[in-house]
């Protein structure tokens, strides 16, 4: 039980007036947590730290953890994949909680949202290249941040020279956005000039994942997201967006990401290999000591489970 509940009661039986805490929506909402794999392959080191660390946040809080399988981006889906990542998951005694959701059978969601966005006169379409795009924020002195090339807003007042539109854009609003993130702490993204007007639907009519993404997160009613570093650049983006729709963003945690020799993201592009699930509690260690942990003295999965919550809660302050 929250506190705030408790409070709740107790001014109902008693009648004796009590000053209520202002409650922020991420003490009030119980919390619900998920991991969200792309089935684009089983999962491998790298991810098994980004699923080991929201499972541990979620069970450390007696929260929910969810699974959403990001198919979104169908030409990347692996046959099998899905059900590949949800045995490797039982066995490595990561159970979830409810119904798994598949993007793909979620389309009409998207395409709901998307309409409003369009009746909010959020929405237009874009017939700029990729070299367009790129030599336009230069022309501008935009550099962007992580390599990422702003858009200018060329297509805003309207295609010039008749030309089909390849993509839709939101429009998003001109300032700078802050959130505290549990790892990395303060951050501040300017969406309009870091980013420029985000893609909502591309050119092959798929919905973008950074909108669909906001869209599963407020659907599942998602308090905490715990994910990889590589995606922390997403996040003022996907704040926004959520705020635009007139949803409350999440409380985020961006963990370190697992390099590889080379000192490159350990990811199915690279070629990592899936995790050994004959041998799980190995398999964990390695995961739990890519967090920064010590090797937990356990021989079992469930002890594992059990001495890494507690050590979770502890290095976290989780009460
Ligand atoms: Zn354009």
């Amino acid at each position: 039980m929250q506190p705030g509940q408790l409070l709740v009661i107790l001014t109902l039986s008693t009648s004796v007036p009590l000053i209520l805490p202002t409650p922020s929506h991420t003490t009030c909402a119980p919390y619900t947590g998920r991991f969200a794999p792309s089935p684009s392959g089983p999962l491998h080191d790298g991810s098994l730290v980004a699923a080991m660390a929201s499972f541990l946040d979620a069970r450390a809080h007696h929260g929910r953890w969810l699974l959403r399988i990001e198919d979104i981006d169908t030409p990347r889906v692996a046959r099998d994949a899905d059900r590949i990542i949800l045995s490797q998951l039982r066995q490595l005694g990561m159970r979830w909680d409810g119904d798994i959701i598949w993007q793909s059978q979620r389309l009409s969601r998207y395409a709901d949202i998307y309409q409003q966005l369009d009746r909010q006169g959020l929405i237009y379409g874009c017939a700029c290249t990729r070299h367009e795009i790129a030599s336009n924020a230069e022309q501008a002195g935009l550099a962007g941040e992580d390599g990422e090339r702003p858009y200018v807003g060329t297509c805003r007042a309207g295609i010039a020279g008749g030309r089909s539109p390849r993509a839709w854009r939101v429009r998003m609003p001109d300032e700078a956005y802050s959130f505290t993130d549990r790892w990395v702490g303060e951050r501040t993204q300017n969406v309009a000039q870091a980013v420029g007007d985000m893609i909502v639907k591309r050119a092959d009519g798929l919905f973008a994942y950074q909108l669909v993404v906001v869209v599963d997160d407020h659907d599942q009613q998602v308090t905490d997201i715990v994910r990889g570093q590589d995606l922390l650049s997403s996040t003022a983006r996907q704040h926004q967006l959520a705020r635009m729709l007139g949803f409350t963003p999440p409380r985020m945690m961006h963990i370190p990401l697992v390099l590889d020799g080379e000192g490159r993201k350990l990811s199915k592009q690279n070629h990592a290999q899936a995790i050994d699930v004959h041998n799980p509690v190995k398999s964990l260690q390695r995961a739990w000591a890519a967090l920064g942990f010590d090797v937990l003295p356990v021989n079992t999965v469930n002890d594992f489970w059990d001495a890494a919550v507690a050590a979770w809660r502890q290095r976290f302050n989780i009460g």
